[in-house]
């Protein structure tokens, strides 16, 4: 076998892919472009059809109409075993009957391929995956992390075109996930493989993809790098599902000035005469003095010490309250002028 190293990995193209299950459309107008080698990661809540458009690509759903291609080629009509891809699923699904050394070797022993090649192969990506030496064992003598890292072994071993992962962490505390992913992406950077990434947990798919896209009820709201979506969001919604953020509501009533729905006058630049949403993070609004410049001023209302930061809420107006993420301390009752360092008019 080769220095083990992804030869096959591809691009992907999804277009005008739709899917229902009876009344309820699961997947509507889906269009992608996945690079060759690129880590991408569907996210989204719970329902929006992130695992039903992984099992589109992967074959074990068939799309009601569009189209999708592997390197330029259409496989729409190929069947799941034909289209080589390897899946990882979230409750690892090893054959507990089976060694894990039978459990690897399973897509290489349908490919033919002789005994000692086999043996070779499996060595060499239980090395990759960290996991030396445990061929004999049975799935029930492993933890549920060395689990995963089987079933990503058995995963990449047929050398897929990609690897599509349906929430491989889930089922691992928290701690272990954020080390096992740190693990899938160095995995992924060094043989090269393009990744498909389901997950509904918005700071695994900042920290490990290349890009993201953002599904809610069947769609695509956004596709973007992590910074991207978290500095830019298209939408509320993507906004809010993306990280903490404020929105103050409102309307513009002069050049530069937003009156939010509390009564408070907010100065802020480039208005377009439509605005009716400030967006700003937590971190991102900085506390300043009186002599400003500031975006808004405000009474500190609650006060939430959490080590590397301290969490205010701060009350504008009669209605509004805003989240501030900061390192200065504040009193309860405080009034204090907060300009945002970043803000975006949606
Ligand atoms: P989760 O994170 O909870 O797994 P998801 O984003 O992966 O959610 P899907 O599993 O793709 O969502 O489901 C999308 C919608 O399609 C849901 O409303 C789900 O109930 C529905 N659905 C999925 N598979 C089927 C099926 N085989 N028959 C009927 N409805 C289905």
């Amino acid at each position: 076998m080769k220095q083990f190293k992804s030869t096959r990995t591809t691009s992907i193209r999804i277009e005008k892919i739709e899917k229902s299950f009876g009344e309820l459309k699961a997947l509507q107008n889906i269009d992608l472009h996945i690079k060759r080698g690129e880590f991408f990661t569907l996210l989204g809540p719970s329902g929006c059809g992130k695992t039903t458009l992984l099992r589109t690509i992967a074959g074990f759903e068939n799309p009601d109409s569009g189209s999708i291609s592997f390197g330029g080629q259409n496989i729409i009509h190929l069947p799941a075993w034909e289209r080589n891809i390897g899946f990882v699923f979230q409750n690892y699904a090893l054959w507990p009957n089976m060694t894990i050394l039978q459990n690897i070797a399973y897509g290489l022993k349908l490919r033919e391929i002789p005994a000692q090649e086999i043996k070779k192969q499996v060595k060499e990506v239980l090395d990759i995956v960290s996991l030396p030496g445990i061929e004999n064992k049975f799935p029930e003598q492993l933890s549920g992390g060395q689990q995963q890292r089987v079933a990503i072994a058995r995963a990449i071993v047929i050398d897929p075109q990609m690897l599509l992962l349906d929430e491989p962490l889930s089922n691992l505390d928290a701690k272990l996930r954020v080390s096992l992913r740190k693990q899938i992406r160095e995995i992924q950077k060094r043989l090269g493989f393009t990744v498909i990434y389901v997950t509904h947990d918005q700071e695994e798919a900042l920290e490990i993809s290349d890009r993201i896209a953002v599904m809610n009820k069947g769609r695509i709201l956004q596709i973007g790098s992590p910074e991207e979506i978290y500095e830019d969001p298209k939408d509320n919604f993507v906004a809010d599902f993306i990280g903490k953020a404020n929105f103050i509501k409102g309307k513009v009533t002069g050049e530069n000035v937003f009156l939010a729905g509390s009564g408070i006058e907010i100065k802020i630049d480039s208005l377009k005469d439509s605005a009716g949403v400030i967006m700003v993070r937590p971190e991102q609004c900085l506390i300043t003095s009186k002599t400003g410049p500031w975006h808004v001023c405000g009474t500190v209302v609650e006060q939430f010490y959490l080590g590397n930061i301290i969490r205010y809420f701060v009350k504008i107006g009669e209605k509004d309250t805003i989240l501030i993420e900061t390192r200065e301390k504040l009193k309860l009752f405080d009034t204090v002028y907060i300009s945002f360092n970043h803000y975006k008019v949606l």
